[in-house]
């Protein structure tokens, strides 16, 4: 795609790289069947090429983010569905993460759009706040049908019980120490489902590993980095790095694949930074999904049971994003389960971070095909590798939802996570 950038632009790092990226599109028109937003609504602006060329026009204009561009960058799921499809390898992904740093840097938006951002960017990444504001939701129950659209969905989402919270206190496995690995908490899975980390832990204990969740680790920064505020994203990275410098594990293992896609593009991401570049760049060629690590070490000692028969949704951050198709499907068979995959796996379950929160109906258009697409299949249980992915389709299914890694925990010895005590 041709593009014409000023010499002075294209001296700004940032303009540099997505014109690079925009060179690369070579406008064939492949992405658009894959990617979910333009199959819905059927509208070129709301595609993979269409949004290419509002981002080349925002960009070249210099100017302030156009609010009809901002409409269609802000119904993209950042899926990476079209990276996958793409035959000419644009790196969809950074150039749109620069879209939206552009648009939160230029754009106003209207005042209850700001305030639920600003919401959203404060509760979310904090564990404690997150906690209250589901105890909250929870009380506002019986008034929901009172509350604008939005919030009546926020509320709607809360779950009924809130799990204890539970932190993992350093394992040593039995015999001599394979690997030190160190589990990212996650800041909303260790509020709703803290048993996930629990099994990883055990799991990887089993297998040999030294176990831990590092201090001072918090929210890997994604869920703020998809709005926008690359300033505060970078924070967070630097926060994390810092906090696993202090104890250096042989691999940071992590149970939620959009977080998991966010710090393997910490060496990206601060790549311009030279007192943090190196040290980004190490800490991303550590990350692992717990997928892979534990093919790395080897599947050992499953127990021979009648095991149930799984459905595995692959994340759109681990298929797409970390290019890890099928490896928990294959870690899952391995462990004897049945495993089969549904119709369009390829398409997002519509949870994409905060995306059911800002695009109620799309995200629940998406959520009600993938969990029908998962029922039609009739398995015992639907298996996932990412909590929004695992809060989403099972707001919609009927088969009981759980993280890949809870089976096969269960697999080698661990409790069933069908009949959890
Ligand atoms: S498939 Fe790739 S090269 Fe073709 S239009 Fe889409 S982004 Fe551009
Ligand atoms: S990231 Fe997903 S929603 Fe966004 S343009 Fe690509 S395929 Fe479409």
């Amino acid at each position: 795609m041709q593009t014409n950038f000023t010499p002075a632009q294209l001296h700004e790092a940032p303009i540099k790289v997505a014109n690079d990226i925009l060179r690369n599109c070579v406008h064939c028109g492949f992405c658009l069947a894959t990617c979910p937003t333009y199959m819905i609504l059927g509208n070129e602006l709301d595609s993979p090429r269409g949004r290419i060329y509002q981002i080349r026009e925002m960009l070249q204009s210099g100017e302030p983010a156009p609010a009809n561009t901002v409409k269609h960058i802000d119904r993209c799921l950042s899926c990476l569905s079209c990276m996958t499809t793409c035959p000419s390898g644009v790196d969809y992904m950074h150039l749109v993460d620069h879209a939206r740093v552009h648009i939160e840097e230029t754009y106003t938006r209207p005042l209850p759009e700001r305030l639920l951002r600003m919401i959203l960017a404060t509760v979310l990444p904090s564990p404690a706040l997150f906690r209250l504001s589901l105890l909250g939701a929870r009380l506002m129950r019986p008034f929901k049908s009172l509350l604008p659209g939005r919030l009546k969905g926020m509320i709607a989402m809360a779950p009924a019980t809130l799990p204890k919270a539970d932190a993992v206190d350093l394992i040593k496995p039995a015999g001599e120490t394979r690997l030190r690995v160190a589990l990212l908490p996650g800041c909303a899975q260790q509020v709703l489902a803290p048993r996930i980390n629990r099994s990883a832990a055990r799991l990887l204990s089993r297998l040999g590993c030294e176990v831990y969740e590092a201090r001072d680790v918090g929210c890997c920064g994604a869920l703020i980095h998809h709005m926008g505020k690359e300033g505060a994203a970078r924070q967070s990275a630097r926060q994390n790095i810092a906090a696993w410098e202090r104890d250096m594990p042989d691999a940071i293992a992590i149970t939620a694949s959009g977080c998991g896609s966010m710090v393997k593009d910490y060496g990206f991401m601060l790549k311009d930074d030279p007192q943090w570049a190196e040290r980004a760049a190490k800490i991303s060629s550590i990350a692992r999904d717990i997928s892979e690590v534990v093919a790395e070490l080897g599947l050992d000692g499953v127990q021979d049971f009648d095991k149930p028969s799984v459905a595995y949704h692959a994340p759109c951050s681990l298929q797409h994003g970390q290019k890890n198709l099928d490896g928990p499907a294959r870690l899952l068979k391995t462990a004897g389960f049945q495993v089969t995959t549904p119709k369009n796996a390829h398409l997002c379950c519509g949870s994409a971070g905060t995306y059911n929160l800002m695009q109620p109906e799309l995200a629940e258009g998406l959520g009600e095909q993938k969990a029908a697409s998962l029922d039609i299949l009739e398995t015992k249980v639907i298996a996932t590798g990412n909590i929004g992915c695992l809060i989403q389709i099972d707001g919609y299914a009927n088969t009981p939802v759980v993280h890949c890694v809870e089976l096969l925990d269960w697999a080698t010895g661990g409790p069933s996570p069908l009949n959890p005590e």
